[in-house]
């Protein structure tokens, strides 16, 4: 049997992106549902999910959203493949 083995990604080792970055993904806060599908999937591990407050009928709710680290994102496009709710457009950077 092979073995296998799990590399921790440690972000603060990866080298930052600059101003070559052709395409930059955009995360559509109101579409998103914070299910996390796009956190594994990055490359750079850029994406993180954040609670964020939003005021729903009067009653505070906290919802998770995808927020990513354009120091490092590289805009590969994988994140925008991924989210099955399509919350996250890819443009020009
Ligand atoms: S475009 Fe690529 S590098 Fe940038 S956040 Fe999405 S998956 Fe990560
Ligand atoms: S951007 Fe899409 S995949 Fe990522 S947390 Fe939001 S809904 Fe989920």
């Amino acid at each position: 049997m092979e073995k296998g083995a799990i590399i921790k990604h440690d972000i603060k080792k990866s080298p930052r992106t600059g101003s070559w970055r052709y395409m930059k993904p955009e995360v559509d806060k109101d579409k998103c549902i914070g299910c996390a599908t796009c956190v594994p999937f990055c490359p750079e591990a850029s994406i993180t999910v954040n609670s964020e407050q939003k005021s729903v009928n009067n009653k505070k709710k906290s919802k998770g959203v995808a927020e990513i680290d354009y120091e490092f994102c590289k805009g590969c496009g994988v994140c925008a493949q991924v989210c099955p709710v399509k919350a996250i457009l890819m443009k020009k950077n």
